[in-house]
């Protein structure tokens, strides 16, 4: 892993003086009559490692969704590093690109190389130079353990590479906050672990990160809170030691119950 001596400002611990990193106040959502998001309030600190747990349909995604705008909401304010989340135009594109996600599909661009996989956006949207998008890049492929897969395709990688690739190329934005909904859902059990490491490693790195996943071991070793939803709701908001040894609500005993 290559040491980037210039990104470090971020500290876990010294940055108690900048705004909370996600503010959600009073978010509802529907889709059609179904309530998808009931009232979500939230605030995540920046170099905060939330998991956020829950039945399938419970909002998870969604709520990824509307934290970079890929969903709008009925009502309610969203606050990404001190601005308010606007429903449209130049602004909404320069805080979307503060927020970087990753999917459980891995959505690389099938017909580009990795190097250019990483290299497009900041290129296109950050209009940074070839040069030093390229540069950027073989620094964050080496971070994941892909610069020798550099000029392949996506198809010659492994599930688990794609989705490092995937990790690279959301880094290569710059982003303030990494958004990851069930990131090794899709993988085959043995790959799961190479990308959680690399999770794990950002975490430590101080990232601030909101993931979905049912990975346990993860929310164990590197959340530094867990939140739990049902029905579109956050039903329990506490540290990983708590939730997993005595959760509060039934419907968390019941979802524990269930994957443990
Ligand atoms: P989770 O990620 O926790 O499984 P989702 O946020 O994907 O839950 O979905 C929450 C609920 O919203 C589910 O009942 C789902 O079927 C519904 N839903 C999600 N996306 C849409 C959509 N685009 N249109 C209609 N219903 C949707
Ligand atoms: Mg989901």
């Amino acid at each position: 892993m290559t040491e980037s001596p210039t990104d470090d400002a971020a500290t876990p611990g010294t940055t108690t003086a900048s705004p909370p990193m996600i503010v959600m106040k009073d978010v509802q959502k529907h889709f059609g009559s179904l309530h998808v998001l009931r009232d979500i309030s939230l605030e995540v600190p920046a170099g905060q490692v939330v998991v956020v747990l829950g039945p399938s349909g419970s909002g998870k995604s969604t709520l990824c969704r509307t934290i970079n705008r890929l969903e709008p909401i009925d009502s309610g304010e969203i606050h990404i590093a001190g601005s308010l989340l606007p429903e449209e135009g130049k602004d909404l594109a320069r805080l979307r690109a503060d927020v970087g996600m990753v999917f459980q599909s891995f959505n690389l661009f099938a017909h580009k190389t990795i190097l250019d996989n990483v290299t497009l956006a900041p290129t296109k949207v950050r209009k940074k130079s070839k040069a030093d998008a390229t540069k950027r890049a073989l620094e964050l492929l080496d971070r994941v353990g892909i610069a020798s897969q550099k000029d392949k395709y996506p198809a010659q990688l492994s599930g688990g590479q794609q989705q490092r690739v995937a990790i690279a190329r959301s880094l290569a934005m710059e982003p303030k906050i990494m958004l990851f909904d069930e990131p090794t859902s899709a993988l085959d059990p043995e790959m799961v672990n190479e990308v959680l490491d690399v999770m794990v490693s950002l975490a430590k790195e101080g990232m601030t990160m909101l993931v979905v996943t049912h990975e346990m071991g993860f929310a164990r070793k590197a959340a530094d809170r867990v939140i739990f939803m049902a029905d579109g709701a956050i039903v329990e908001d506490t540290d990983p030691e708590s939730f997993f040894s005595s959760p509060k609500s039934e419907r968390a005993r019941d979802f524990l119950g269930k994957i443990l």
